[in-house]
């Protein structure tokens, strides 16, 4: 590794549709450095979900007491189900130099923000509002109730994407994993990320002078 130290916390958004889910499978495919983040959600599962692979799946009081614990690193409420990100994955990654990945929505996204200031957040978008909705039918897994509320969300997202960091458009899976790769792997050399880096050359300096 060119870097020095501690993982980098990603946080990534998009709206439902948007592809983040495909995006995710592939950057973690392509490269060992990531580790993404498993949530606790009170959602059903949807066919072909599993237990611990694609969320921990809890019941809404299940869910409560994780809040109670404090075992949550931050949770939402996203149309009608929490959804939330265990803390102890999280850090224990981060201190073994991987660089971890939430894949969660806007609210949760700006607690950790606040919480970790050094967080990246990265936004992800399809090209248009109608390649979002024909993703979103696309995929037949949804009621037109449930993606109305989904569309009708995402206008209200579309406000606060500018609290991010980076606008990533996904209008090819392959160029948009290299886009989202190359941004976490720049924000390494960042000064803030390469504080032990500074402090090592500090020491060394002073011992050479
Ligand atoms: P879905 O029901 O489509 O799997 O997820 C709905 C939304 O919840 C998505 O925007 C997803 O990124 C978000 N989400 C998933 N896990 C978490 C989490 O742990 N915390 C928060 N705040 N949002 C999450």
């Amino acid at each position: 590794m060119s870097h020095t130290g501690r993982g980098i916390l990603t946080v990534v958004s998009g709206f439902a549709g948007s592809g983040k889910g495909t995006v995710m499978k592939k950057l973690i495919a392509e490269h060992d450095n990531y580790a993404l983040s498993i949530s606790a959600t009170s959602r059903a599962p949807r066919p072909g979900e599993e237990e611990g692979v694609s969320y921990f799946f809890k019941t809404r009081e299940q869910f409560e007491e994780m809040i109670k614990a404090d075992a949550l690193l931050e949770y939402a409420e996203y149309v009608g189900n929490y959804y939330g990100t265990p803390k102890d994955f999280v850090f224990s990654k981060m201190d073994e130099g991987r660089d971890v990945i939430l894949e969660i929505e806007l609210q949760g996204a700006m607690q950790i923000k606040k919480k970790y200031p050094d967080t990246l957040l990265i936004f992800l978008t399809p090209p248009s509002a109608q390649e979002l909705y024909d993703r979103l039918k696309g995929r037949g897994t949804e009621t037109d109730e449930v993606i109305a509320k989904r569309m009708k969300r995402a206008s209200e997202e579309v406000q606060s994407v500018k609290d991010y960091d980076y606008l990533v458009i996904n209008d090819n899976i392959d160029d948009c994993t290299a886009r989202v790769h190359d941004i976490i792997q720049s924000a390494h050399h960042t000064t803030g990320h390469e504080a032990a880096m500074i402090e090592k050359l500090k020491t060394e300096l002073e011992a050479i002078i």
